[in-house]
């Protein structure tokens, strides 16, 4: 079997399997309890927490402990949509559906405007559409714009979208699901004011994540109590806590390595389709996310069932994100782009443990399907 679909989730590392595997034969405590149990374990989220926060350059009490991306999402749109001073959400129509979602819910519950702003046909936001809506904006606005897209790779520059957020006063948070453990995040220059990330993005457990909120804000929790200083109840998740860290920490030790190997694998992947195939495009910005290509291939009626075919084969690709690959409805983002009523999208993501020889198997396949 082959598995190309990396960006819906990574398979983990050994190293991190055998770190949390010595850890839970050792410990058991509660990091709430003031015995000696507790403080070991409290000790093991501390140091896990000040792991995170020093890979992206601020302070651990900007670090928060979650479940994953998704209740980042949820925590951080519901704790600041519930405050009167923010009037408006300006966004994307290809962020991930957990955040259009999120913001479509609490914008209805708080009654909190949205503003939808375009996409280009690659998938990218015009910055000078945004300035204007800003300079527009009444009250206080939240930005919500992602890093990288999980479907279709384009990037946006933090930097840019951040220095125009400061100039009006707005509060900006990324979706940095994508880029967490791919690139070298460093939030020390103030931009986003929230963050997120996902252990099992980039090999670590599922099920655990964090959030980053700047110092300077605050958010009103989700779920209400005393644990990570009143952000968000509910006994940690101390062995995934503590992996994920490890994971990360292992991804930033071999990152420069990794990038390097994802642009070859990118480039060799999108000459051999090029010179072996016809009538193949690509969706998203070419030089968006190297770990990421989105093959275009011309809907027609014979290749409805092209990503089942590719299963039954035993490569793993989905049309876009996991939540909606099992789904025959075209990806949103996709739509989004305005390419859904001519192509269909396999999506390709790799990781570091793929190879050339992998990538040779799917284009023999492509072809034949
Ligand atoms: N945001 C993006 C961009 C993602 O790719 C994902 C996962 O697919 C999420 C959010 C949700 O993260 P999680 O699976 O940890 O809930």
């Amino acid at each position: 079997m082959i598995y190309l679909d990396n960006a819906a989730t990574t398979q983990m590392d050994t190293d991190v399997i055998s770190f949390m595997h010595e850890l839970m034969q050792k410990h058991y405590g509660n990091p709430s309890s003031i015995h000696a149990a507790g403080r070991q374990t409290r000790v093991i989220v501390e140091e896990a927490r000040t792991k995170i926060s020093s890979l992206l350059n601020v302070s651990p009490a900007e670090i928060f402990f979650t479940s994953g991306g998704t209740e980042g999402i949820y925590t951080i749109i519901s704790g600041l949509l519930s405050k009167p001073e923010i009037t408006k959400v300006i966004t994307s129509p290809t962020e991930h559906s957990a955040m259009l979602n999120a913001i479509n819910q609490y914008a209805k519950l708080y009654n909190v405007e949205v503003k939808m702003l375009s996409v280009d046909k690659e998938g990218s936001i015009d910055i000078n559409e945004l300035s204007a809506e800003l300079e527009n904006c009444k009250g206080k606005a939240l930005v919500s714009l992602m890093h990288a897209n999980n479907e279709i790779g384009t990037l946006l520059s933090i930097k840019k979208v951040g220095e125009v957020c400061k100039k009006y006063n707005a509060l900006f948070f990324s979706d940095t699901v994508q880029t967490m453990g791919k690139f070298k995040n460093d939030f020390s220059d103030d931009y986003p004011d929230f963050a997120i990330g996902s252990a099992h993005k980039f090999h670590g457990p599922k099920g655990v994540g964090f959030m980053y909120i700047n110092g300077n804000n605050k958010v009103n929790p989700l779920f209400i109590g005393s644990q990570e200083r009143n952000m968000r109840s509910g006994t940690e998740n101390i062995f995934s806590i503590a992996a994920m860290a490890k994971a990360m920490e292992i991804a930033y030790e071999g990152m420069d390595s990794t990038i390097e190997k994802f642009y070859e694998l990118k480039s060799y992947l999108i000459s051999k389709i090029d010179k072996e195939t016809k009538g193949i495009s690509y969706h998203g910005d070419v030089n968006g996310l190297p770990n990421i290509v989105n093959i275009a291939v011309p809907k027609t009626s014979n290749n409805e069932m092209l990503l089942m075919k590719f299963d039954i084969a035993g490569i793993m690709v989905s049309g876009g994100s996991a939540c909606s690959s099992g789904a025959l409805k075209d990806s949103h983002v996709i739509e989004a782009i305005g390419k859904a009523n001519e192509f269909r999208a396999i999506r390709i993501a790799f990781s570091k443990y793929i190879t050339k020889d992998d990538l040779d198997k799917f284009v023999d396949l492509l072809k034949t399907i």
